[in-house]
C-alpha cells in the first residue's frame, strides 16, 4: 500500500511564476497599445503611458530576476496593476464597461501578498474607486454597447479565469501536499500512525456492518538496537528503508502498511480471517530473514497478530497482537504469534 507524493509546488514558486507572467503581459500590453496608439491613433500622450508601462515591468521582472526578492516585486507588480487601472478608469471616462477591469486586482493581490495585505490593499483600491465614480458622475458618459464593449467583458473574463484557475490549483496543491506530509512517516515513505489509526478504525467500522473480519500485524525488528550501537544510526535508518520496501512488495495492495513508531510496522488487513492473516505474516518474516539487508546486515522479525470480526475495539485488537507480540520475543524472536 503506497502513497505517491504530490509534487513538490512551493507556493513561493506558484507566486513567483504568476508574478513573471503578469510582468510580461504588461509589458507586452504596454508596448503594443503604445504601438497602435502612437501609429493608428496618433495619440502621443496616451502612448508615453503604455511605454511606461512596458519600462516600468520590464524593469520590475529583470529587478525579480536580479536580485529574487519576491516580496519587493510583488508589491511593485500590484502597485503597477493599481496605476494601470486607474489610468484604464480615468481615460474610459466610465465607458465601455472598462470599470469591470478593477475585479483582476483581488485575485492578484490575494495571491501575490496574501489574505492580509491582498484584502487591505483592495479594498482601499475599491473605496477610492468607489468614490471617484462617484465625484465623477456628472462627466460620465455611458456608450452604447457595442464591439469595444464586448471585448472588454471577454478580455476580463479571460484575465479572471486564468487566475482564479491558477489560484485554484496552487491552493489543491498545497492542500494534497499537506495532506500527503500529515499522513506519512518521512524516513520510510510509508503511512504513518495518524493515517494507519484511520484505516484501522474504517475497517472495523466496516466489518461491524459486515461480519468481515479485520487482521492486525504488529511487526518488531529483532535485536535493532545492536544495528545502531554497532553500525551507527545511519547504518539503522538504511535498513528501516529497506525494511519498508521489502514489506511493502510483500502485502497485498489491499492491505495498508505503515510505521507505527521506532522499528516496530503494522499492517492492517481489511477482510481477512485468522489463517490468512497467518499466512501473511509469515511470508512477511520470510522475506526479511530471507537475505541480509544492505551493507550485509541479517536480521529478523517478530510478529504479533490479531483478528476480530468487529467486536472488538481498535485499543483491544492492538492490545492483542502486541502481547502476541510479546510472546513471539519470548519465545526466541523471528517467529509468528497469532
Ligand atoms: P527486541 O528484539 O526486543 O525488539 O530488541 P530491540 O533492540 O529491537 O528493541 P529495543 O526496543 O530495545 O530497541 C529499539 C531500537 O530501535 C532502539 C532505537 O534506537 C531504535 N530506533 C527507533 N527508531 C529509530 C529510527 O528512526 N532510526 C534508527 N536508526 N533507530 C531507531
Ligand atoms: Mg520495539
Ligand atoms: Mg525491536
Amino acid at each position: 500500500m503506497t502513497v505517491s507524493a504530490p509534487p513538490d509546488v512551493t507556493l513561493q514558486a506558484r507566486q513567483a511564476r504568476l508574478l513573471r507572467v503578469t510582468l510580461w503581459v504588461m509589458c507586452l500590453y504596454g508596448a503594443l497599445l503604445g504601438t497602435l496608439n502612437l501609429t493608428l491613433f496618433d495619440d502621443p500622450l496616451i502612448a508615453s503611458f503604455d511605454f511606461g508601462l512596458t519600462l516600468l515591468a520590464g524593469a520590475t521582472l529583470f529587478l525579480s530576476h536580479r536580485n529574487g526578492r519576491l516580496q519587493l516585486a510583488s508589491w511593485l507588480t500590484v502597485g503597477l496593476l493599481i496605476a494601470v487601472l486607474s489610468a484604464f478608469i480615468a481615460v474610459s471616462s466610465g465607458g465601455n464597461y472598462a470599470l469591470l477591469w478593477v475585479t483582476v486586482l483581488p485575485p492578484l493581490a490575494f495571491f501575490l501578498l496574501g489574505s492580509r495585505h491582498g484584502a487591505w490593499v483592495t479594498a482601499l483600491f475599491f473605496a477610492a474607486v468607489l468614490v471617484y465614480i462617484w465625484l465623477r458622475l456628472p462627466y460620465f458618459q455611458p456608450r452604447p454597447f457595442g464591439i469595444a464593449t464586448l471585448l472588454n467583458f471577454a478580455e476580463v473574463m479571460t484575465a479572471l479565469w486564468l487566475l482564479y484557475r491558477y489560484s485554484e490549483k496552487t491552493r489543491e496543491e498545497a492542500w494534497a501536499r499537506l495532506r500527503h506530509l500529515s499522513h506519512t512517516d518521512p524516513l520510510t515513505g510509508l503511512w504513518n500512525r495518524a493515517r494507519l489509526d484511520e484505516a484501522l478504525a474504517q475497517s472495523l467500522a466496516l466489518g461491524r456492518r459486515s461480519g468481515q473480519a479485520t487482521a492486525m500485524l504488529l511487526i518488531d525488528l529483532d535485536h535493532f538496537k545492536v544495528i545502531n550501537d554497532s553500525r551507527g544510526h545511519l547504518a539503522g535508518d538504511g535498513v528501516l528503508t529497506q525494511l519498508a520496501t521489502r514489506l511493502r512488495d510483500t502485502v497485498r495492495g489491499t492491505d495498508y502498511l505503515g510505521r507505527w513508531g521506532g522499528e516496530e510496522f503494522v499492517v492492517v488487513c481489511p477482510d481477512t480471517p485468522r489463517k490468512g492473516a497467518l499466512q501473511l505474516a509469515e511470508k512477511l518474516r520470510e522475506a526479511v530473514a530471507a537475505r541480509p539487508f544492505q551493507p550485509d546486515i541479517p536480521l529478523t522479525i517478530s510478529i504479533g497478530v490479531a483478528v476480530t470480526d468487529g467486536h472488538l475495539t481498535a485499543a483491544e485488537l492492538l492490545a492483542q497482537a502486541d502481547a502476541r507480540l510479546y510472546r513471539a520475543k519470548a519465545e526466541g524472536r523471528n517467529r509468528v504469534c497469532g
